[in-house]
């Protein structure tokens, strides 16, 4: 694999680079907030570094997968990882299942909108009882003539508190077999009988919620790839969403190595020799992961598949990351380093192998379809 960049690529790197020093990192704070972010998402858009790589045709820009991942780690790099940006909803996980199974009439209505980081999204998938096991849904879609109506709830629901619109997998029909029965759906979240309720979490903030809906309205343009199809388009979002930002990932959480490095070079106590060892074994992980990243990179830009690889690299990670956060907290109360910072990064890093797919459902995925293992 050659992983030398092509001149233009090496010379869109420089572009988005200096574009980011001139238009986000005067403006952005250390510890941006979800409003910080949504406005560099909004002056992403506004460049048209958002959809960067969707077809022309839907308004993108048309570029292979390579510039992505250049955008992805030029971002993370500024402190605006795709994986926390408020427009990764919409622009990486519902655009491409929108692109492959929506109509031309959903494209124009969601897609320049969504690029511009005007519509905020929200993912409605789980449930209280349809987590990883999510065909049980049973947010039920009722017919209502010209419309339907939505009734049920979902839960762990990221941003729908700053969210005008969700996408969301519900069940169509009662007595239609598995996986034929269930709807992906776009609904306005501003309209009578849908009600939010954060859920705190141990970190302090209140990032995702539980939703009720009573009688919600879903128009019958807004569902996406036939009434009971909805599956193979909820299948297309999961996908994306363990390929997206992967680079950013690797790109933030080897910053973090290194400033464990930095605290470790202070350190004179007898566990040194035990943290380098750790960080030696860490640092080639981290490596892997980016190599890994690269390989899926490369693949899709030769129009190949990249079969289990997205859930192995998700797996690889977000193990990875706990283990790194496990030593940078245990390295910081060692050595006065800023427990805040460490300990609730410690926290976030807990949910990471949790949410896109369980570490247990990864490897259920790679035993079977990567090394043929029964079921
Ligand atoms: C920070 C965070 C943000 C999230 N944001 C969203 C969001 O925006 N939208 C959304 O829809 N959801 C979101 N989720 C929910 C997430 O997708 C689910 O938590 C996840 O799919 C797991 O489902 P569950 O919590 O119901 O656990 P369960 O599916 O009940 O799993 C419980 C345990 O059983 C294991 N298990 C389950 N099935 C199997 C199996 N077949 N084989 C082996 N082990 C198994 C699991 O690995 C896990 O350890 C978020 C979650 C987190 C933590």
């Amino acid at each position: 694999m050659n992983l030398d960049e092509t001149p233009e690529e090496a010379g869109f790197r420089t572009t988005v680079r200096s574009w980011l020093a001139d238009n986000i990192t005067p403006n952005l704070p250390t510890e941006p907030s979800f409003a910080d972010r949504l406005a560099a998402d909004r002056k992403l858009g506004a460049a048209g570094y958002i959809g960067y790589t969707w077809p022309a045709e839907f308004g993108g820009g048309g570029a292979g997968p390579v510039y992505a991942s250049i955008l992805d780690e030029e971002c993370a790099r500024v402190g605006i990882p795709r994986s926390l940006a408020p427009s990764r909803f919409g622009a990486d996980l519902l655009a491409p299942a929108l692109i492959a199974h929506g109509s031309l009439e959903q494209l124009a209505e969601f897609l320049p909108r969504t690029r511009r980081a005007d519509i905020v999204w929200c993912q409605g998938f789980s449930e209280p009882e349809a987590g990883s096991d999510l065909a049980n849904v049973q947010s039920r879609l009722d017919d209502a003539g010209d419309h339907f109506r939505l009734s049920g709830a979902k839960i762990w629901t990221t941003q729908a508190h700053e969210a005008q619109w969700c996408f969301a997998l519900v069940r169509s029909s009662r007595d239609a077999p598995r996986h034929h029965n269930l709807a992906f759906v776009l609904f306005d979240m501003q309209q009578p009988g849908v009600t939010i309720r954060p859920l705190r979490r141990l970190t302090g903030d209140a990032e995702f919620n539980e939703l009720f809906f009573d009688q919600v309205r879903v128009e019958r343009r807004h569902v996406v790839g036939g009434l009971h199809d909805g599956w193979k388009v909820a299948m297309t979002t999961m996908g994306a969403e363990r390929s997206y930002g992967q680079l950013s990932r690797y790109r933030a959480y080897a910053e973090q190595l290194t400033a464990i490095a930095a605290m470790v070079r202070q350190y004179r106590g007898e566990r040194r020799r035990v943290w380098e060892v750790e960080l030696g074994m860490l640092a080639a992980d981290l490596t892997g992961i980016r190599d890994s990243s690269y390989k899926i990179t490369s693949l899709a830009a030769a129009g190949e598949s990249v079969g289990v690889l997205p859930s192995v690299t998700k797996l690889w990670w977000s193990t990875t990351h706990q283990r790194l956060m496990d030593l940078g907290h245990e390295v910081a109360v060692e050595t006065g380093g800023d427990l805040d910072f460490w300990l609730t990064e410690w926290l976030r890093s807990r949910a990471e192998s949790i949410y896109a797919g369980t570490s247990q459902v990864q490897r259920n995925i790679i035993g079977e379809r990567m090394l043929g293992l029964p079921r």
